[in-house]
């Protein structure tokens, strides 16, 4: 049985005078029947492990080294000792803005499960894609290239996020969401065996708000969410924790 994960991505959004909102978040976590994570810029990664007991803290990127001379970059061991327990990793706004490969993707993803992190590794399809009915193979791709060998239900998160979705206001249809999270299973089930297939979360994102939420958490193969702007404002996220757990 999996349970449910309520993440939120902060993105770049969120200073200290902030966490009023996740004391809020707080009390609905603590009544939760589902995991709930906050994916922070770094300097608010120990201010969430400090402030609230029942979030759990993470963060939105790691370098692939373990230290060195790379100016303005952060290590899976610094946010880990930042008090992070997930780290988002492949999100699309890193591949597009950052040009971040599949294969730059895997090398972050072994050096957050090195220092301990549980990686969210992010794939997704663009409207381009979708249309021109490659959505599938563009998934596969990313998941086969992106997700190192070592992957287990502790380590690993998979989030299917259509870059079309995010921050649009628009979804795919429950019958797509759950096309792609079944096929995302059955890849994971093949790839690592079904113990472990069965056991990784795969969590969707993409402008999921307290509206659609309870439909979407409702299809096949759906473990949770990864929110963006909804997850910004306690009255928002938390209608999302509720719904999920
Ligand atoms: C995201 O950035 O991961 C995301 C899903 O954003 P939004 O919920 O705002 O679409």
């Amino acid at each position: 049985m999996r349970r449910k994960l309520a993440a939120g991505n902060w993105k770049m959004n969120g200073v200290h005078a902030n966490l009023d909102e996740v004391a809020a978040m707080n009390d609905a976590a603590a009544s939760a029947d589902c995991d709930v994570l906050l994916c922070v810029p770094a300097t608010l990664i120990n201010a969430i492990d400090d402030a609230a007991p029942n979030i759990i803290a993470g963060a939105q990127d790691c370098h692939q080294n373990t230290s060195g001379a790379h100016t303005g970059e952060i290590s899976a061991d610094q946010i880990c000792d930042a008090g992070a327990e997930y780290v988002i990793l492949g999100h699309s706004e890193r591949r597009a803005d950052n040009g971040e490969t599949n294969k730059c993707v895997r090398e972050k993803t072994n050096a957050a499960w090195a220092a301990g992190l549980k990686a969210i590794v992010c794939v997704g399809e663009t409207l381009d894609q979708r249309k021109s009915s490659n959505t599938l193979d563009i998934i596969g791709g990313q998941m086969a290239a992106s997700i190192p060998d070592m992957a287990t239900g502790e380590n690993l998160v998979v989030a299917y996020e259509p870059i079309w979705a995010i921050g649009t206001g628009l979804t795919p249809t429950t019958d797509e969401i759950g096309e792609v999270h079944d096929f995302i299973r059955i890849r994971l089930e093949k790839r690592f065996g079904e113990g472990v297939g069965r056991s990784v979360r795969i969590v969707y994102g993409g402008s999921m708000n307290p509206k659609n939420v309870a439909e979407i958490s409702a299809v096949s193969n759906v473990d949770g969410g990864l929110v963006g702007g909804a997850s910004l404002k306690a009255t928002d996220f938390n209608t999302i924790i509720k719904a999920l757990g």
